[in-house]
């Protein structure tokens, strides 16, 4: 490889406070009518004031514990001055020169290696409305629903050098979001966006290092909304820019879209096309401080949060993929956090995560899962393992069982085993006796398979299996006949 990808993402985390940002107004707007959750301020009616949504401030916060941000003292928030329909006031109120959270770091799994980012800042600001331009009218709808929605822009630094790696970021600030609580984070919803700025410059691989320390010239590619998108996005992009300066030609300063259907980007905006916004410290908005003590309230009502998830499942014994199932579905993950303050030993603990990452999870993906019934299902989970253990229950069995525990809420899963036939029978006595009979009844094959035809071991196995109707602990069928079958005096 001659080259290498310098990128760095841009993410858009749609808050989820109650009101929007600088108004009262309802910051749900998912199926609600066109200018419906709207006030004068929102709507940039003249004379209208902004007053900052202490809760926002809060989830803001949250994320910058999160990011491992600098935070604490001045932040204050400023005017980006543009013209546009779905903009009423003219300008956006978001945050310059003092963002809310500064420096940070976050650490990205990538495959069995941890990559660290570094965050540059992340700030506050309003979102705008929504346009949409019907097929053949020659005119655009605005819906300023959206306008005022609280927003986390949280910046990255250069450090991605793969578009795999920019994938794994963007799923990290996800996980990350999720688990502090600060966002609904619905990707299908645009409760995050990504911006990717990619770059491309010579990599010296006999050296294992950039052959230049200078970064090449960079397009933006805006508005991605899944982590597969910005993969393939970076994807394209690097070899579009590859190609380019193979050829000798230059590659442009740029905005570029993302067409999902072609898997290519395109032209949108060059930088000489580029606004001059002129910044200015927004007058109705006085100067915001963080203090300690705001910042240690957070602090103390934030949940456990992936890196000390990731390291307390890793030194439960879980593997590097295991642990990554568990943390892409919280409900799973919570329902292994209460099986796991059972204190189990490791071989239940271990059947139960597979069943978790395995079935569980599929049944999770198809069905959706209620997390009010956590408490019983990691009751039900852990007797289930008792089952299996006890040879009451073989692991396919377990796993019909477990299908009825999580899609169809049941709960009593010894009575569930019984009523589906499931539990084996594993009490040697009574198998003996089963064996004993099929023996008597099938003299041939007692003598065929002592006349070295092994395979008729398997057919007396299936008669002993059909004489209990399939509830027979199949290993120890087989144990007991070869027993009996290696010795005559057993044969009555
Ligand atoms: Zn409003």
């Amino acid at each position: 490889m001659k080259y290498e990808a310098v990128i760095g993402i841009e993410t858009h985390v749609q808050l989820k406070t109650k009101s929007k940002l600088f108004c009262g107004c309802d910051n749900d707007a998912r199926d609600k009518a066109p200018n419906t959750t709207v006030c004068p301020v929102c709507l940039g009616l003249p004379g209208t004031l902004p007053v900052l949504n202490e809760g926002a401030v809060k989830l803001a916060i949250r994320a910058g514990l999160a990011l491992n941000g600098k935070m604490g003292g001045v932040t204050k928030f400023d005017r980006k001055n543009y013209f546009y329909p779905d903009l009423p006031k003219g300008y956006q109120i978001t945050q310059f020169d003092q963002p809310i959270v500064g420096p940070g770091w976050v650490e990205v799994p990538v495959g069995d290696e941890v990559v660290e980012v570094g965050i540059t800042r992340a700030h506050l600001e309003e979102d705008a409305g929504k346009l949409t331009h019907p097929d053949g009218a020659d005119y655009s709808l605005v819906d300023l629903n959206r306008a005022g929605t609280p927003l986390l822009e949280i910046v990255s630094e250069p450090d991605m050098r793969s578009p795999a790696e920019a994938k794994a970021y963007a799923q990290e600030i996800y996980n990350l979001m999720r688990y502090a609580d600060v966002s609904d984070a619905d990707l299908y919803y645009g409760n995050m966006r990504f911006d990717v700025n990619i770059s491309v410059r010579p990599f010296d691989s006999a050296q294992g290092k950039a052959g230049s320390k200078q970064l090449g010239t960079r397009a933006e590619i805006k508005n991605l909304n899944s982590f597969r998108a910005v993969e393939r996005a970076a994807e394209f992009e690097f070899k579009r820019q590859v190609d380019l300066l193979e050829k000798g030609d230059r590659i442009v300063q740029e905005t570029r879209g993302w067409d999902e259907t072609k898997g290519k980007t395109f032209s949108q905006r060059s930088k000489e096309e580029a606004h001059d916004y002129r910044y200015f410290p927004e007058p109705d908005l006085p100067p915001l401080v963080v203090t300690e003590a705001m910042i240690k309230a957070v602090k103390d009502a934030l949940p456990p949060l992936p890196p000390a998830l990731r390291r307390q499942m890793h030194a439960a014994g879980l593997g590097g993929s295991e642990i990554e199932v568990l943390i892409g579905q919280p409900e799973l993950m919570a329902l292994y956090a209460r099986v796991n303050q059972r204190q189990l030993d490791h071989k239940h603990l271990k059947r139960i995560v597979n069943w978790l990452v395995g079935e569980a999870q599929r049944i999770v993906l198809e069905h959706g899962y209620d997390a009010s019934q956590i408490d019983s299902d990691a009751e039900d989970l852990i007797k289930l393992s008792g089952l299996v253990e006890q040879g009451k229950l073989s692991s396919t069995a377990a796993k019909q069982v477990l299908t009825e525990v999580i899609q169809n809420q049941a709960h009593d899963v010894e009575k569930i085993a019984q009523q589906k036939r499931l539990i084996q029978v594993s009490d040697a006595g009574q198998l003996e006796k089963i064996v004993a009979q099929v023996i008597a009844d099938n003299p041939q094959s007692v003598a065929d398979y002592r006349a070295g035809k092994t395979q008729a071991l398997g057919f007396l196995v299936g008669q002993v299996m059909k004489a209990s109707r399939g509830q027979a602990n199949p290993p120890m069928v087989n144990d007991i006949l070869k027993e009996k079958l290696s010795n005559s005096e057993n044969l009555s």
